[in-house]
């Protein structure tokens, strides 16, 4: 089966099996969404909600108010989750360059074209390649594939990215397979399914409603 056809099967597989996690599902001011990323590296989901929380109970999740907010604040807010400090002041300098750069609004970068954009976000603190594109899928529907630890894991298991592929690879091999109105999509189930059965140490292959598609399927449970 050609690997075209193969991912389409897949992703309506996918879509007829599995719950999109509800984290994702409102966060669509660039600034906010900006923020909670920031906020989730190297952090559980569930401090992760926790943190932006508690943030947004002390502040306006704005450039302007984060800022010129006190840093412990800031800092005080975050300590749920991992790295609290150097989140603090990332979000913080982001702000900043935010307010001062762009006028307080990510809006005209957003609305550049895809390249561009990604250049200036990834300007930001903080920004790397994947918050810049869940920025740009979840704030600007950009045609993006933000490519985190699961979404590499189940792209190249599933023979859909090359499997040494760095982040840019598995981003442009998901891409050219999946249509742009289908990208996000991808990217949620793709995390759903790293979650409930393609788990970095023993993956689920058994129960996985995918495993007819799937070339590393290890019906033995033999994976590491
Ligand atoms: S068959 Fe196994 S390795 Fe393949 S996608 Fe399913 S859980 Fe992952």
């Amino acid at each position: 089966m050609m690997t075209e056809t193969r991912a389409a099967t897949i992703l309506q597989i996918l879509l007829g099996t599995t719950a999109v996690p509800k984290l994702v599902k409102s966060k669509k001011d660039p600034f906010e969404t900006l923020v909670v990323t920031i906020i989730s590296q190297n952090t559980a989901d569930r401090n992760t909600a926790r943190a932006f929380e508690n943030l947004s109970k002390q502040f306006e999740i704005t450039p302007e108010v984060l800022a010129n907010a006190e840093i412990s604040r800031i800092e005080a807010c975050l300590r749920v989750g991992g790295l609290y400090k150097s989140k603090a002041k990332t979000i913080q300098t982001a702000s900043k360059i935010i307010l001062e750069k762009f006028h307080g609004s990510l809006a005209p970068v957003l609305s550049l074209p895809l390249d561009e954009a990604r250049k200036m976000l990834t300007e930001l603190p903080g920004v790397g390649p994947k918050t810049a594109d869940v920025v740009l899928l979840f704030s600007a529907n950009q045609p993006t594939i933000p490519v985190d630890t699961h979404v590499n894991r189940v792209a190249k298991r599933l023979g859909l990215a090359p499997a040494n592929g760095i982040y840019e690879a598995v981003r442009l091999s998901l891409q050219s397979l999946f249509q742009p109105k289908d990208y996000l999509a991808v990217h949620l189930l793709l995390i759903a399914h790293g979650r409930k059965y393609c788990k970095a140490r023993r993956p689920h292959c058994i129960e996985c409603p995918v495993n007819n598609y799937c070339p590393s399927n290890d019906l033995g449970g033999k994976h590491d």
